[in-house]
C-alpha cells in the first residue's frame, strides 16, 4: 500500500484537504501516517494506521519511509526538510501547498483542470514535486482558462479581494475577533443614530485594545491593500505571483503580462477578484462567454444582471463550494478588445487543497498503470 505522509493536516488548507479527502472516500487503499511540528506523540486523525500517533515533522528519516509527502505546513518548513530530504536519496513524491518550490524547474505547478497535460508529461519525465499555485492565480485560471487556451489574452489585469484564511488559521481567527471587539462596542452604547456608530466604531477600530497581533492592523471593517513581501518595481509577492505562475501553469511562452493589485478584505473564505482582460481581437460577448463556460467543468458563467450577481457572485454564495462562478462580463469603454469580469472562488478548494488531493489521484493512477 501508498504510504502518505501528511504535514500540516491541521492547518486551513490542511483541514480542507482532510475534509475533502473524507467526503471522497480518498483514504480508501492507503497507508496514511500523520505528522506535527508541535503535538509529536499527540493523537493522529482516525484514518492513521500506524499506532495512531503524530510523528515529527523533523525527523527526515520516518519523513522518508514514505512513497509519498503532502505537507500543507507552509513554506519555511518545504525549505527545512525538502533539500535534506532529496540529498539524504528520498526519491519519493512531494506534494505541497506552499510557494517555496512553485517557480523550481524540476517542480510543477498542478491545477489539472487547465494543465493536466503538462502534469501528466512530467510524471512520464519522471518529476518528482507537483506544487499547488497560488490561490488566486489557481482560481484566476480556473475562471478564465478558456480565454487562454485558445490564445486570446494579450494581457490582463486583476484587482484581488482576499480573503482572511488564505492567510491561515490563525489570521481568520483574528478577524472574527475583531468582529466580535468591534460588535461588543457598538452593543455598550446602543444608537440608531448611524453617524454616531460610525464614531463609535472607528475609536474602535483605532483602539489599542482591537487584537492585532497577526495582521498588525484592524482588517474587521477595513481593508489592507498589502498582502506578502516587497518585491521590486513596486509589486508585492502576491501580485507578482500572477504573471509568474499563470505563464508557467498553462505552459505560455512567451508570457502574457499579468499583473495588479491584491487587497485583504475582512472576508472570511472566498477570494474575489476584477479583471479587465486585453483580447488579441475583438470576439463578440456571446462568444466570449462560451468559451470561458468552456473552459472546465467547475466555471460558471453568471448573466451580467443585478440578481444573478448578486445571488450568485458573492462569498457567501460560493464559499464551501467547488463552482467557480465569473460574472459581470462586459465589454469596456476603452475598446472592443477590453472586457471587464468578476470572479469568485473558494481559495481553500480549488485555490489549495483540491489540486493537492486530486494530484495524489492522478498519482496513485500513474503508480497502477
Ligand atoms: P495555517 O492555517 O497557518 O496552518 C499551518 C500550520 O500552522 C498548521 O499545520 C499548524 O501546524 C500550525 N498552526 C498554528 N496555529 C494554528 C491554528 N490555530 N489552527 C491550525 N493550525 C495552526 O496555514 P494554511 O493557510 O493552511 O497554509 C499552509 C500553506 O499553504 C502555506 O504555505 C500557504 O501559503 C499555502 N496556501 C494557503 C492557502 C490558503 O487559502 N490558506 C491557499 C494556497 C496555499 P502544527 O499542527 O504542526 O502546529
Amino acid at each position: 500500500m501508498l504510504r502518505v505522509g501528511f504535514i500540516g493536516w491541521r492547518g486551513m488548507v490542511g483541514s480542507v484537504l482532510m475534509q475533502r479527502m473524507r467526503e471522497e472516500k480518498d483514504f480508501a487503499g492507503l497507508d496514511p501516517v500523520f505528522f506535527s511540528t508541535s503535538n509529536v506523540g499527540g493523537a493522529a486523525p482516525k484514518e492513521c494506521a500506524d499506532g495512531g500517533l503524530l510523528k515529527d515533522g523533523a525527523d527526515l528519516r520516518e519523513l522518508a519511509r514514505c512513497d509519498v509527502l503532502i505537507s500543507c505546513q507552509g513554506g519555511e518548513y518545504t525549505g527545512e526538510v525538502y533539500g535534506p530530504l532529496r540529498k539524504g536519496k528520498w526519491t519519493g513524491y512531494w506534494i505541497d501547498a506552499a510557494s517555496a518550490l512553485r517557480m523550481s524547474e524540476d517542480a510543477v505547478i498542478i491545477l489539472d483542470p487547465v494543465n493536466a497535460e503538462v502534469i501528466r508529461s512530467a510524471l512520464a519525465k519522471n518529476v518528482r514535486a507537483y506544487i499547488g499555485g497560488n490561490c488566486t492565480v489557481s482560481l484566476m485560471l480556473m475562471a478564465v482558462s478558456g480565454l487562454f487556451r485558445a490564445g486570446l489574452v494579450e494581457w490582463m489585469t486583476t484587482m484581488t479581494y482576499q480573503a482572511a484564511s488564505g492567510a491561515g488559521a490563525a489570521k481568520m481567527l483574528e478577524l472574527v475577533k475583531q468582529i466580535g471587539f468591534l460588535t461588543d462596542a457598538t452593543r455598550k452604547t446602543p444608537s440608531e443614530n448611524a453617524l454616531e456608530v460610525d464614531r463609535a466604531m472607528i475609536l474602535e477600530q483605532r483602539s489599542p485594545r482591537l487584537p492585532v497581533k497577526e495582521f498588525g492592523v484592524p482588517l474587521a471593517g477595513s481593508l489592507i491593500p498589502w498582502i506578502a513581501e516587497e518585491m521590486p518595481e513596486g509589486q508585492t509577492k502576491e501580485e507578482w505571483k500572477g504573471m509568474a505562475e499563470t505563464n508557467k501553469i498553462m505552459g505560455i511562452d512567451p508570457p502574457v503580462p499579468v499583473d495588479g493589485i491584491c487587497v485583504r478584505v475582512g472576508t472570511m473564505r472566498c477570494h474575489s477578484q476584477g479583471l479587465c482582460i486585453k483580447l488579441k481581437k475583438d470576439v463578440p460577448l456571446a462568444d466570449i462567454e462560451q468559451i470561458l463556460a468552456g473552459g472546465n467543468a467547475w466555471v460558471r458563467v453568471i448573466p451580467n444582471n443585478k440578481e444573478s450577481t448578486t445571488r450568485c457572485l458573492t462569498p457567501t454564495a460560493v464559499s464551501g463550494t467547488l463552482s467557480v462562478p465569473i460574472g459581470r462580463i462586459h465589454k469596456l469603454k476603452m475598446g472592443p478588445k477590453f472586457v471587464g469580469a468578476f470572479t469568485v472562488g473558494d481559495q481553500l478548494l480549488w485555490g489549495a487543497a483540491e489540486p493537492l488531493r486530486r494530484m495524489l489521484g492522478i498519482l496513485r493512477s500513474h503508480l497502477n498503470a
